[in-house]
């Protein structure tokens, strides 16, 4: 696939992933796939050069704005109702993540998506990760579908689960800060990280992503009806 995208890759020997990945255990592992252009950027710093562009190219941003309703105009052009008075549109792009079949719906459209909570670990600071020179790459595994990256000086690792947790089937409720797979309450959480061995995981609350039905896994709850 990366061939064909065009996307340089370098197949390794077990003893140059060590090379690469000093940390790694090599049982099992009869080579692997470096794809040495792949990286990780920091998403709020990320949405914010997105929006300082945007707007250097005329577009106008208006934060803690919510679109409520549509309505279309027989000329095709929308009226977008906001919770501060209403927009008019030629064109609407519907870019709401987790709620975007919510907001497809408003306009009268149908768009299957299927929620699963999704989280990820942080470890504490490694003494060996501090050590390196150099920031180790981001490592991903097909047996067990997961992926691990330097955070600081520890390890940021997530899974995607073969049996993931599927959430709010029947509708997203309104934002709200919530706690899941490894801690399900701050003192629970306190306990556990007392009793953790070096190096201690600082669980951190992950979020929900949405998944088509095409690449959910097989036992997904159907999808609601149009
Ligand atoms: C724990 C976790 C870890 C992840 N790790 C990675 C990773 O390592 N790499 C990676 O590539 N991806 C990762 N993802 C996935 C990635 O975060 C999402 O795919 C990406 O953020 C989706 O971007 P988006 O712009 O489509 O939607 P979002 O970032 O969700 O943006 C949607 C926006 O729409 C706004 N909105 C919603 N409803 C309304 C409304 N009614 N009116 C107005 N605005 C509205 C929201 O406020 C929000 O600002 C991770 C996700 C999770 C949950």
């Amino acid at each position: 696939m990366a061939k064909e995208l065009g996307i340089a890759h370098e197949f390794h020997t077990p003893d140059e992933v060590t090379r690469l990945y000093p940390l790694v255990s090599l049982k099992g592992v009869v080579g692997a796939l470096y794809t040495p252009d792949d990286g990780h950027v920091g998403p709020a710093m990320a949405t914010q050069s997105l929006a300082i562009g945007a707007c250097q190219r005329g577009a106008e941003i208006n934060c803690h704005t919510k679109v409520v309703d549509f309505a279309q105009r027989p000329g095709g052009e929308w009226d977008v109702e906001i919770d501060k008075g209403t927009i008019a549109a030629g064109v609407v792009v519907n870019a709401t993540g987790l709620r975007s079949d919510e907001i497809a719906a408003l306009a009268g459209n149908f768009l299957p998506l299927v929620a699963i909570q999704l989280q990820h670990l942080v470890t504490e600071a490694i003494p060996e990760v501090a050590d390196l020179e150099t920031e180790l790459p981001v490592l991903g595994g097909l047996d067990g579908s997961f992926y691990l990256r330097q955070e600081l000086d520890g390890i940021l690792t997530g899974v995607y689960e073969e049996k993931p947790v599927f959430w709010a089937i029947d509708g997203i409720p309104p934002p709200r800060l919530w706690s899941g797979h490894f801690a399900r309450k701050p003192g629970a959480r306190r306990k556990k990280r007392r009793r953790c061995p070096s190096p201690r995981a600082r669980p951190r609350l992950g979020g929900d992503q949405e998944y088509q039905p095409s690449v959910a896994p097989p036992d997904a709850p159907p999808t609601p009806k149009a």
